[in-house]
């Protein structure tokens, strides 16, 4: 007997997992990678989720999520939670997604570390005959962490694996969930962060940049962790890098999509200074408010004259320069900022 478990990363999925090793069935797991994060910082998460679940000696799959959970998350049909997280749609995506694996890994049913009542949107107990339902899995998924207080599964009544030595959590309450973690000397720490939709700024510059594009595209929404973000028309917004690790991370997107239009890269000269990363389509007063905010984070004094050089991309690139007076007026910064 085999599950497959979807795993989050967080201490409920290693214990779903480790109960149902206790019930004497082999487990792999799947991780569904969003795409969201630098590539160096997605290194370092998976690095960490495969030293968390090598405690289990457990088979981990990452799975990058793609353009069909992009269509999703721009409509989502149970619609979003407090930030840009649409939890019951992006679960049953999950599920569905796993559900495809099972006769591929040859495993019978999936684990999750799903809690009753622990999150309102997803995690109540009337949620779960939805998520089964839409997911097209009822009876097949076990949720051992609140075995004792949900309806048998397919493998329960046919005899396949007993949860008698299940929990039966309830609420937002971690008591029992960490009592198990010491029982069976689970070490866990939760990905930094979590997952970047509960959090409301980058759900706003995801919001910002369905309204500006129309749809959601992979390579724009990885650059919503990296810099300051600021939107100057309804077309044309300005990503401002914070450190040398983001002034990177955007020097390598304009350098990846250099023969095409639409993108700027300014650089403050004669002092330390970020890079900035145009995006879209630009008139001169939009390139000025960037240059004016580039100089903001730059070294110079306030007040100063700065000079900017800027660089478009396209078939004919070129160089240009523009001289800007440095203010640190925050108000400047506040009208264009995405919050
Ligand atoms: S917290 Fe994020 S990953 Fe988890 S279900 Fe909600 S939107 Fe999906």
């Amino acid at each position: 007997m085999k599950a497959l478990a979807l795993f989050s990363g967080g201490l409920d999925s290693l214990l779903a997992i480790k109960l149902i090793q206790e019930a004497g069935v082999e487990v792999e797991a799947v991780y569904f990678l969003q795409p969201f994060l630098p590539s160096q910082q997605e290194e370092k998460l998976i690095k960490h989720l495969n030293s968390l679940i090598s405690q289990l000696k457990v088979k981990l799959h990452i799975v990058p999520l793609g353009d069909d959970y992009l269509r999703m998350l721009e409509s989502p049909q149970h619609g979003y939670g407090k930030a840009f997280n649409p939890c019951l749609d992006c679960h049953i995506f999950f599920l569905r997604q796993a559900g495809e694996m099972l006769k591929k890994l040859d495993a019978d049913f999936l684990i999750t570390g799903e809690v009753v009542g622990q999150r309102p949107k997803s995690q109540h107990k009337g949620a779960f005959p939805i998520i089964d339902q839409e997911s097209g899995l009822a009876g097949l998924i076990v949720r051992p962490l609140s075995a004792g207080l949900l309806p048998p599964t397919i493998s329960e009544t046919e005899g396949w694996i007993s949860l008698d030595h299940c929990p039966s959590i309830q609420g937002r309450q971690r008591k029992v969930q960490l009592e198990l973690a010491e029982k069976y000397n689970l070490k866990y720490e939760t990905p930094a962060g979590g997952c970047q939709l509960t959090n409301r700024e980058f759900g706003n510059k995801a919001k910002d940049l369905l309204a500006a594009d129309g749809k959601l595209k992979l390579e724009t929404l990885r650059l919503l962790s990296t810099g300051r973000h600021f939107r100057f028309s309804p077309k044309f917004k300005g990503i401002i890098g914070r450190n040398h690790l983001e002034n990177q991370e955007l020097f390598r997107y304009f350098y990846k999509h250099r023969w095409d239009s639409g993108l700027y890269l300014l650089k403050a000269m004669g002092a330390p200074g970020p890079l900035s990363l145009g995006m879209g389509l630009a008139n001169s007063e939009d390139l000025e408010n960037l240059a004016l905010l580039t100089t903001r984070y730059s070294d110079h004094q306030d007040q100063a004259e700065v000079s900017i050089k800027i660089l478009a991309s396209g078939k004919n690139h070129h160089k240009s320069k523009l001289t800007c007076k440095k203010t640190t007026d925050p108000l400047v910064t506040e009208k264009f900022r995405i919050t």
